[in-house]
């Protein structure tokens, strides 16, 4: 059998990231223990006496998630925000980093210095150690670096992707779309906030929004249950405005689509009043909005009830045929 393939229905762009992760679980079997403890959440579990073990890895890929415009130092703390955003979506604490490079023989030493010196002055803001890695030659042309992030719960449970009920709220963090002027590589990983949110009793579920609202949202709220968005109260990043008057688009559409917005969304107990959690919130957080934009219903087989039409295809969908670039999980 070949590696690759001219067959269209044969390849991985067939089934596209999401099927094409439940076959892998498929094939691992009982190998791969259900989420959070196996594939299928922000970062992996790892139970232990203590304070559980928390693991995610991302990469980065030139061609795919920068090009030549961008600083090899804004690449190089990309790569690590991406996987410490994974962390956060836990209300975990980052502690150490190990790096895999695949390198096309052409590539500049120089370049490879500032790629590290942004690295190197991320992990040193959020006290991450980078302890080892490897190094592979590659084809010509790729460049390849990929990053397994290790942290720990800080709080005495893991949020994770599962807990929604109905009756409960959404909530975001910030302000979402037109992250493709910059902010995919200005973010800052929610850290501090998600280490809050794991303490507070109302947060029942959670996830990084790497892949846009409209696709992510259905990680927390599986069915029966669904999504009930008010579109007049999603927070619309500026950029996503500047964004939408390139593309013609609307802004509401790229602030449930872009994806690497980063932000935190949240499921919040619908039985407890959430006025405590906001106020408190203000205090801690005073420059980061944290709003409410919907609601969990019982749908049925329904929709989000949101504009069936604006959130039909979702967000970003990895391994599309038509996928101009990745983002993280
Ligand atoms: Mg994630």
């Amino acid at each position: 059998m070949k590696l690759f393939t001219s067959i269209r229905s044969q390849r991985v762009t067939s089934l596209g990231e999401r099927r094409l992760i439940g076959r892998i679980r498929g094939w691992l079997g009982n190998v791969c223990p259900p989420a959070p403890f196996g594939i299928g959440d922000d970062c992996a579990v790892l139970p232990r006496p203590g304070r559980s073990l928390l693991v995610t890895t991302d990469p980065v890929i030139a061609g795919r998630h920068f090009d030549a415009a961008v600083p090899a130092r804004a690449v190089g703390a990309k790569l690590l925000k991406r996987n410490l955003s994974d962390i956060a979506a836990m209300g975990g604490t980052p502690r150490t980093a190990v790096v895999s490079l695949a390198l096309a023989p052409a590539t500049s030493i120089g370049w490879l210095r500032s790629f590290y010196a942004g690295l190197a002055q991320c992990a040193r803001r959020h006290q991450v150690k980078v302890v080892g890695g490897d190094i592979t030659q590659a084809p010509d042309g790729f460049f390849g670096a990929f990053l397994t992030l290790l942290g720990e719960a800080t709080a005495a449970r893991v949020i994770t992707r599962q807990g929604a009920r109905a009756g409960d709220q959404l909530y975001v963090t910030g302000a979402l779309g037109g992250s493709r002027l910059g902010h995919h590589f200005t973010f800052e990983p929610r850290l501090r906030e998600g280490e809050w949110l794991a303490r507070r009793p109302e947060i029942r579920a959670m996830i990084d929004l790497s892949d846009g609202l409209a696709k992510d949202v259905r990680e927390l709220v599986p069915p029966p249950l669904a999504a009930d968005l008010q579109p007049d109260e999603i927070p619309i990043a500026a950029d996503a405005r500047r964004w939408a008057r390139r593309t013609g688009g609307s802004p509401l559409e790229h602030a449930l689509r872009d994806g690497e917005d980063y932000e935190l969304l949240m499921v919040v107990d619908g039985r407890r009043p959430a006025d405590g959690l906001l106020k408190n919130w203000r205090q801690h957080f005073p420059r980061l909005p944290l709003t409410r934009i919907g609601r969990i219903v019982r749908g049925g087989s329904a929709k989000f009830r949101l504009g069936a039409n604006l959130l039909a295809d979702g967000g970003f969908e990895h391994l599309r045929p038509d996928s101009a670039r990745d983002r993280s999980r």
